[in-house]
């Protein structure tokens, strides 16, 4: 059988499906240089805030900057704690950080997301907040997040960097705790064409001052009323985001059928689990995981035909070097999933003869192992 080329994503295809819409766009910009601020970046935050059903977005510079915006503006610092999952991507935990605070991270469970029954015992009088990432685009146990958050008087900032239009109890991700964190990276479900992210938030005093940190503490040019940061996002990526939000939903259930397809096709294979999907919740399929033995061996071997795949993440986080200053590490469940995750093609466009092609090529990998 002829290999087939199948990548990991492929924006290509996505632009020139909407071409002429992003092309526009970009000239817009260009023409009325409108490059910072302006009239294309208020557009974006009012239909991305429409669009998601929050009360404010805020753009900024990108998915790690509303991060660290959120906890700044919730007075979060030296001598904090921040409760968050062992497995993410840096961002996650690194803001925490910057804060100065102290990140305290809490082992993962079956859904690859911060284990609820895990995180009470985590709990000092130093905790100021939980950070749940909802890996993958599939959401946190946020009815038991929700009790604990209350119970011990914390707050909740959502990462929702993977998680774009994802839900939980017909709730959306970011609409749970005081604000939402999201990345618009251009591999993210809802891409720029460079750095972006926002802020989502129904609080409005709280969004005032997030819009202000993230530009250099002013609200109006040259009135500092704090020392903030320069977090913006420009028109051009702006006006990228607002041609493809009318596409967003389509994408997101294309995603959503990929993964149907994915799953359906790789059952009965004993070496494979595909991923658990929780129950009442709306996963957005930002990737798709699944647990493979001899994952190392099948990576190789689908690289091999054609197909290429990653690993998200090859280490938990507190198993990174960054944090070997962290004492009693007992994280077994995510230090368990870094030999056998494997993040097969995922994107709107993945055509359903590759993913038939991918599975049977998993399929036929341990075919020839047994
Ligand atoms: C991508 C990502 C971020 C950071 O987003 P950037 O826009 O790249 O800064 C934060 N958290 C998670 C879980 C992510 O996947």
């Amino acid at each position: 059988m002829a290999i087939i080329k199948v990548p990991f994503v492929d924006l290509t295809s996505q632009y020139q499906s909407i071409k002429p819409e992003i092309d526009k766009a970009i000239s817009n910009v260009i023409g009325e240089t409108a490059f910072i601020g302006g009239k294309y970046v208020r557009e974006f935050e009012s239909q991305f805030s429409a669009l998601y059903g929050v009360k404010h977005c805020i753009g900024v510079g990108n998915g790690t900057d509303s991060l660290f915006i959120i906890m700044k503006m919730l007075g979060i610092g030296p001598g904090d704690e921040v409760i968050t999952s062992a497995y993410s991507w840096i961002s996650s935990s690194e803001t925490i950080t910057q804060t100065g605070a102290k990140p305290v991270f809490v082992d993962i469970d079956e859904y690859f997301n911060i284990s609820v029954k895990l995180i009470e015992e985590k709990i000092t009088k130093k905790t100021k907040a939980i950070l749940p990432v909802h890996i993958h685009g599939q959401m946190c146990d946020m009815d038991a997040i929700s009790r604990i958050a209350k119970k011990f008087n914390l707050f909740i900032i959502e990462d929702c960097a993977q998680s774009h239009f994802s839900e939980f109890k017909e709730k959306r991700a970011g609409s749970m705790g005081i604000a939402g964190s999201f990345s618009f990276y251009p591999g993210k479900n809802l891409g720029a064409y460079g750095d972006a992210g926002c802020i989502v938030t129904d609080n409005d005093s709280f969004a005032e001052r997030c819009r202000m940190f993230a530009n250099h503490g002013a609200l109006k040019k040259h009135h500092h009323q704090i020392e903030g940061i320069n977090s913006r996002l420009d028109g051009l990526q702006a006006s990228i985001l607002s041609a493809k939000l009318p596409y967003i939903i389509d994408w997101t259930n294309k995603r959503r059928a990929n993964a149907d397809h994915y799953s359906e096709n790789l059952m009965g294979i004993p070496e494979v689990s595909t991923p658990n999907i929780r129950r009442d919740s709306l996963h957005s399929f930002h990737l798709y995981v699944i647990k493979a033995k001899n994952r190392n061996g099948l990576q190789s071997y689908l690289l091999e035909n054609g197909i290429e795949t990653f690993i998200h993440y090859p280490l938990a986080l507190p198993n990174l070097e960054c944090y070997d200053y962290l004492e009693g590490k007992n994280f077994p469940v995510a230090t368990a999933n870094e030999s056998e995750i494997l993040s097969l093609p995922m994107y709107p466009e993945l055509e359903l003869s590759k993913i038939l092609y991918v599975c049977e090529k998993i399929r036929s990998f341990y075919n020839g192992q047994r």
